[in-house]
């Protein structure tokens, strides 16, 4: 099947995993991919999507480049990101980082005093990682392939991650299990529901084909993490369209 010139087939077509809807309304496409939006609960996403495997092809390709490139800027937003969420938690422990490209945020929670660990998929983060920062708990791969403890980490940061994850409800579903009891979520994502996201929608920066598959606003987020037993505990403000939230267990 052929539309608009591009070859769909083998694509994914899936139901809102916010809400369960599956009547959605067609915003426009970029880069050959539909943006919709659910008509149950305002989540916009790609759908269909090429295949996971497909998008996974070019990770390594687009984001392998320059990790030492601002190094020290990365490791410096690391330890205040670290820092803020240190002091929220109020005691060190087992600090997860998920997509932790090159490991930065996993350095700094080691500076800190945390068992830190990270997880990509990016095969030559993690080796960077590995060497040039001295880094032991790093893993690539999968998240939920990696068969950590329930309940075993203190921290866990998701630094634009969610809106890549392929299927959100396993994902979001694995992050509760691994979370400690009074344990916490620094997550960030864009935020459709932000006042400085340009109208019309098209000309916004974040719109990234086969990369960014989901665009939250609190609302859809919070029911997102709602399913799984987790709440937003506390909004950070922010001045560019980032959603920048703590999370907790419900
Ligand atoms: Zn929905």
């Amino acid at each position: 099947m052929a539309v608009a010139g591009i070859d769909r087939a083998g694509w994914e077509h899936i139901d809102c995993p916010v809400c369960g809807g599956r009547a959605f309304t067609h915003l426009f496409d970029k880069g050959g991919e539909p943006f919709v939006r659910c008509t149950g609960c305002g989540l916009v996403l790609i759908n269909p999507r090429p295949s996971f495997a497909a998008i996974r092809a070019g990770y390594d390709a687009s984001y392998s480049a320059g990790y030492t490139r601002k190094a020290d800027k990365k490791l410096r937003r690391a330890r205040r990101r670290v820092a803020r969420v240190k002091r929220r938690l109020g005691h060190g422990g087992r600090w997860l980082d998920v997509g932790c490209s090159a490991g930065f945020v996993v350095k700094a929670a080691a500076e800190a005093g945390f068992e830190a660990h990270g997880v990509d998929i990016e095969t030559a983060g993690i080796a960077y990682g590995r060497e040039q920062l001295g880094l032991a708990h790093l893993r690539e791969g999968l998240l939920d392939e990696q068969a950590y403890e329930t309940a075993s980490f203190d921290v866990i940061s998701l630094y634009d991650v969610i809106e890549h994850v392929p299927d959100l409800n396993a994902f979001v579903a694995e992050l509760a299990r691994l979370l400690a009891a009074d344990g916490v979520i620094d997550l960030g994502t864009p935020d459709l529901g932000h006042w400085r996201v340009p109208r019309p929608l098209q000309r916004w920066d974040e719109l990234k084909p086969s990369e960014h598959l989901y665009y939250f606003d609190r609302t859809t987020l919070a029911r997102l993490l709602a399913h799984h037993g987790l709440r937003i505990v506390h909004q950070r403000t922010a001045l560019k369209p980032g959603l920048k939230v703590i999370v907790g267990h419900a």
